[in-house]
């Protein structure tokens, strides 16, 4: 399984390696702001699971928000080599004095882990190797034995680097080949690792996962296909977030709010996801879209049952410690558990679609009463 450069660069920061801050954004809306929050010119990558991306013109860069904003729109209409750009990976840009290749992946003639290493990095390797293949350093690891750091410093020596750089970028190559082994991986690949005046980077991130060792690593999958799954997350002119499980369901909230004189400031179909994590990225977008004075949380529990909803919900408020204006409304398959869980986390409910929007509108005019009052 093929991971988005996002969730490798986690993976290999958690390593120790040290990567840029960066953001994930799903319109162009999110990139003015987080290019906003940024201050300063910034790289906007589109995250899709094939490489070349650079050439494929996913890969660009803004100087200011209402360049971010334009540039974010065009990238999120881009098909590169047949897969949809959904979302963005914003980072600071660098400023890059030397790119190197670093990769670790199965050799399956030597039967042997092997390690490539590059002073030539940023291009593709398969390029390099046709056009220079005497500037791949190659490394078979014993995998019977321990990889050592003397050993990953003997690599770099041989990349002909300065000797001031053998021993950060060994000690990178090392904890690459700590990610490739500890999450039994295919390949584990930087391409570019950066040169900056902050030291060696990690700026792009491949990692591919053994499909038989998945289940090791349950919480990586998750996150990925959380990634990769479409939330179909609309935004609107309105103050009151609209959020349900299933696009008939939302739009029926929609709907509602607009009977009772509110004004709706998305759509957010959850689809039937109700993990915490579900929730939590569900609540993180809309409270971060900053129209929104309310949010009204429309649940009909069908294959996805309302006590998970439930859980998700109070988790995701409880882990964030979220102050929320939030009207929800519970009902379906298990909604009596569901209900219990929301009672002992004193958590006020619906159970009327009516009632619940009419709430949310309620509460969303007061708030803008007092807020004029001020
Ligand atoms: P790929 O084409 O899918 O491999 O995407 P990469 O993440 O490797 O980016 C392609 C190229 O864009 C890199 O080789 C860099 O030259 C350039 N690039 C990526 N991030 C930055 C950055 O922050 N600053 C600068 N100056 N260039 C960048
Ligand atoms: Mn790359």
């Amino acid at each position: 399984m093929k991971f988005f450069e996002h969730s490798a660069k986690k993976v290999f920061e958690s390593e120790g390696i040290k990567i840029l801050e960066g953001h994930v954004v799903y319109s162009p809306e999110e990139a003015m702001e987080v290019a906003t929050e940024f201050g300063r010119p910034i790289v906007l990558k589109s995250q899709v699971l094939v490489g070349g991306r650079g050439k494929a013109g996913g890969i660009k860069f803004a100087d200011n928000p209402g360049e971010a904003l334009e540039i974010a729109n065009e990238l999120l209409k881009l098909e590169i080599k047949g897969e949809k750009v959904k979302h963005l990976l914003i980072e600071e840009k660098a400023n890059i004095k030397k790119e190197f290749f670093l990769s670790v992946s199965n050799d399956r003639a030597n039967r042997r882990p092997i390690i490539m290493a590059s002073a030539e990095g940023g291009v593709e390797i398969e390029e390099l190797a046709k056009t220079s293949p005497e500037k791949i350093i190659r490394y078979n690891v014993n995998p019977l034995k321990e990889f050592l750091p003397y050993e990953a410093r003997e690599i770099a020596r041989k990349m002909g680097v300065g000797s001031e750089l053998i021993s950060p970028l060994g000690s990178i190559i090392w904890k690459l080949y700590n990610v490739y082994d500890k999450y039994d991986a295919e390949v584990a690949e930087i391409n570019p690792l950066i040169l900056t005046d902050d030291g060696l980077i990690a700026a792009d991130a491949k990692l591919e996962i053994e499909n038989d060792a998945l289940f090791r690593h349950q919480d990586l999958v998750k996150q990925n296909r959380f990634k990769q799954k479409d939330f179909a997350f609309v935004k609107l002119d309105g103050d009151i977030a609209v959020i349900g499980n299933g696009a008939g369901l939302t739009l029926t909230g929609m709907d509602m709010v607009t009977l009772f004189g509110g004004k709706p400031a998305t759509f957010l179909d959850i689809g039937g996801g109700a993990s915490e994590e579900t929730i939590n990225k569900a609540l993180s977008l809309v409270l971060n879209y900053p129209p929104v004075k309310v949010v009204f949380l429309n649940v009909l529990g069908g294959i996805t049952r309302a006590d998970d909803v439930a859980r998700g919900v109070i988790a995701a408020l409880e882990a964030n410690k979220w102050d929320v204006n939030i009207v929800i409304r519970l009902t379906g398959t298990n909604e009596e558990e569901g209900q219990r869980l929301f009672d002992e986390a004193g958590i006020p409910y619906e159970i009327s679609l009516e009632e619940a929007a009419k709430k949310a509108v309620e509460m969303c005019n007061e708030i803008k009463a007092k807020e004029a009052g001020k």
